[in-house]
């Protein structure tokens, strides 16, 4: 498989909405540079429309000012280079008071949790903010409360289930409506020995039991409409982490949390993104 390669250079006022845009449009994985954004799609998105949508944004830009601009370019890379490429933004990096987030083939790190991600095709590689801030805020909660059983909805590389099971949850179920996640998420999981993890492909409606905790990685909207199904999913006592909105975003999405029966707990904000714990 061939894989679209698009660099971006983006005032970093824009980035966040360019990346959200991005991912709308079928972006299977990003990094992010000083100077510049890559975005990956498969060969077979839909890449006039793409390139569409870039050069009006261009424009836009350009109306709204000297001081704005984006420029970017496109180019198909065949199958062998896509690894190699993808690897070279891969780098170890510690999350929190104990994990480390660290590729297949990077040493293990003595004395920390060591998370052990190959992206694949999926997001959460964890460099990006809102991992970041699930991360700190899992280990944060888990102290706190009961540990038998996690629900991450949105598992992508499977990162934040890994580190569940990692951090002492007995049962993790992870699921997402993305096939390829779903096989990237298994075979991370295997490369961790976290034999406890019960992947499936959906929804949340796919989990039916309770949960101790829920992490929801996803977008405001997303977790407007779910909110009924996280509370109802959530033990009493119990907390969820609920990430992926901008800053600005969030105060519809407390509404709509504690419209469902949820109480914020906390609010942790990352560059523009802003994470929040809720419980009941
Ligand atoms: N949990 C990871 C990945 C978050 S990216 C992390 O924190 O880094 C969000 C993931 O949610 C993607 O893998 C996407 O496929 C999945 N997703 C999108 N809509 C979903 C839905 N309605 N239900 C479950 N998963 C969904």
């Amino acid at each position: 498989m061939a894989f679209w390669e698009f660099t971006i250079r983006v005032g970093d006022i824009f980035k966040d909405t360019l990346i959200q845009r991005l991912s709308h449009e079928g972006c299977l994985g990003m990094i992010e540079n000083d100077d510049a954004l890559t975005a990956y799609f498969p060969d077979s998105a839909d890449v006039r429309t793409i390139t569409n949508d870039l050069q009006l944004l261009k424009m836009l830009l350009e109306k709204a000012g000297p001081d704005h601009s984006l420029c970017f370019s496109s180019v198909l890379i065949p199958d062998q280079d896509w690894n190699e490429s993808w690897k070279k933004g891969l780098q170890p990096a510690d999350i929190g008071k104990r994990f480390t987030i660290l590729p297949t083939w990077e040493k293990r790190r003595e004395g920390r949790i060591n998370l052990i991600i190959d992206p694949g095709m999926a997001f959460g590689t964890g460099h990006h903010e809102t991992t970041r801030s699930c991360l700190i805020l899992m280990e944060k909660f888990f102290d706190k409360q009961a540990h038998e059983r996690f629900l991450d909805v949105g598992t992508g590389t499977g990162i934040l289930a890994i580190a569940a099971s990692k951090l002492g949850y007995k049962e993790v179920v992870a699921v997402d409506t993305d096939p390829l996640a779903v096989d990237a998420a298994r075979r991370n999981i295997s490369h961790n020995d976290a034999a406890s993890i019960d992947v499936r492909e959906g929804g949340i409606t796919s989990a039916q039991e309770s949960f101790d905790f829920i992490t929801a990685n996803l977008f405001s909207e997303l977790l407007i409409m779910l909110a009924p199904e996280i509370s109802t999913r959530l033990n009493r006592p119990g907390n969820a982490v609920l990430a992926g909105m901008l800053s600005g975003q969030e105060q519809e999405v407390i509404d709509a949390m504690e419209n469902a029966g949820l109480h914020l707990v906390e609010k942790l904000a990352d560059g523009k993104w802003v994470s929040l714990a809720v419980g009941h």
